[in-house]
């Protein structure tokens, strides 16, 4: 793919033909609403979560918070994250393994669970991130604006939410037509409304029956919905910014992508991302022995229990060839 391929018009061109001027003053075509209705949908997706993780410090002081509670998170961040993670990044983006059509449904589930858009939409916007990493074309470039310090600063909100609220999107056809052809996927993510309502409603219904109380359900989807969806989707997003503006970098890479290992935990290994720009399609991001990468160890383990084969493990004179 070269740069004429960009998908993005440049920064001076609209994004929207102009009006012809018969047509003005008449009603917003279906597709502008659509796209505004689901504009307020993302921005009340990203702010409810986001005041939850506000509210939170005082009512930890104040212990509206059990250990219930920090277990159900818990779970939910593993099972949501590792759903991007490991099905949404590894597998069905980089096609990093290959698993059995019970274990790719159920990745894309879990991915969706993360409330982070259905399936082929999120794959299709990676990809794109990969095709033209740091370059015009890419969705979520912090250097997008230039590299002067109040460039970078409007770069990273745009590289870590902005981008988001582009109306114009990835063509799934064109970045993703192995998932739009496969009838689970299509599926998967049309269900994606579903899967936001049981990633939601599960925390409170399991801690109101843990508990036995309405106060018990009401606190657990406090903690283990709204501020683990917000923690979560701030984690992932520090990877599209954060990880392409500091770090290191011992690999050579086409962009400016940093190991970052203050995320490692939380990121599930996604910010070894220096290590991924330079091996986009190995299912260990974190190849070095303390590199801590959470999903390439749960993979190990998927793939000692025979439910995903074929798995691209680092290759050290592969990775020694790579070496900055
Ligand atoms: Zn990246
Ligand atoms: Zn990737």
């Amino acid at each position: 793919m070269t740069a004429t391929d960009t998908v993005n018009p440049p920064a001076a061109t609209p994004a929207v033909p102009a009006v012809p001027a018969q047509t003005r003053h008449t009603r917003p075509p279906r597709s502008a609403i659509k796209a505004r209705g689901e504009q307020v949908t993302l921005a009340t997706i990203i702010i409810v979560p986001l005041a939850a993780v506000a509210a939170a410090i005082p009512l930890v002081w104040n212990q509206w918070i059990s250990w219930r509670d920090v277990v159900l998170a818990t779970v939910m961040y593993m099972i949501t994250g590792h759903g991007i993670t490991i099905g949404f990044h590894r597998y069905f983006t980089h096609r990093g393994f290959k698993a059995a059509r019970p274990v790719r449904i159920a990745l894309a589930v879990a991915g969706n669970m993360a409330i982070e858009g259905p399936v082929i939409r999120w794959v299709a916007d990676h990809r794109r991130h990969h095709a033209f990493s740091d370059k015009a074309g890419d969705p979520h470039s912090p250097w997008r604006y230039g590299t002067g310090t109040g460039a970078v600063a409007r770069g990273l909100w745009h590289a870590h939410i902005g981008w988001l609220f582009d109306i114009e999107q990835t063509d799934q056809r064109r970045y993703a037509p192995d998932l739009l052809d496969d009838a689970d996927m299509v599926r998967v993510s049309r269900l994606f409304g579903v899967c936001v309502l049981v990633s939601l409603a599960a925390p409170a219904l399991v801690g109101g029956l843990w508990g036995g109380s309405f106060e018990a359900a009401v606190q657990a989807f406090f903690w283990a919905s709204l501020v683990r969806v917000a923690v979560l989707h701030h984690v992932t997003w520090s990877t599209n910014s954060i990880c392409h503006v500091v770090g290191k970098h011992p690999y050579k890479s086409r962009d400016r992508s940093g190991n970052v290992w203050q995320l490692a935990f939380l990121s599930m290994g996604e910010s070894w991302h220096n290590l991924h720009h330079a091996e986009p399609t190995l299912a260990r991001h974190g190849v070095k022995p303390w590199q801590l990468d959470s999903s390439a160890y749960l993979i190990k383990l998927m793939e000692t229990l025979h439910l995903v084969h074929d798995v691209r493990w680092p290759d050290p004179a592969r990775l020694a060839a790579k070496e900055a």
